[in-house]
């Protein structure tokens, strides 16, 4: 006899078992897996269930004013501008490939 995991034990516990009728007649004719069963559910009933506090409409601001002052404040990226491509290394080295093409195909070209 193949004895009941304690998943299927916690699925059964919540109803989310695929074969409760299964489980239900195995708990029945085990007492190993009764026993499982009992003190599994005893653990699982002191867990109680926390209520959720209700948040009213002002609850997003609240929170930012708390975490204002240790947040840094966003910069935007700078744009890529004719000047920007220009200034970084990836910007020279396609402006030297196309030069270097250029060249090369008039080269070719004669
Ligand atoms: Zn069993």
């Amino acid at each position: 006899m193949k004895h009941i995991s304690e998943e299927q034990l916690i699925d059964y516990y919540y109803g989310e078992a695929e074969s409760p009728a299964a489980i239900g007649e195995h708990l029945e004719a085990c007492r190993n897996c009764a026993q499982a069963y009992s003190s599994l559910t005893n653990d699982l009933e002191e867990i109680k269930p926390v209520a959720v506090p209700a948040r009213d409409a002002a609850y997003g601001e609240e929170v930012w004013r708390s975490i204002r002052e240790s947040v840094p404040a966003y910069k935007s990226p700078k744009s890529k501008s004719f000047r920007g491509w220009f200034g970084s290394n990836w910007g020279f080295a396609a402006v030297a490939t196309a030069c270097l093409l250029l060249v090369t195909t008039f080269f070719a070209g004669r």
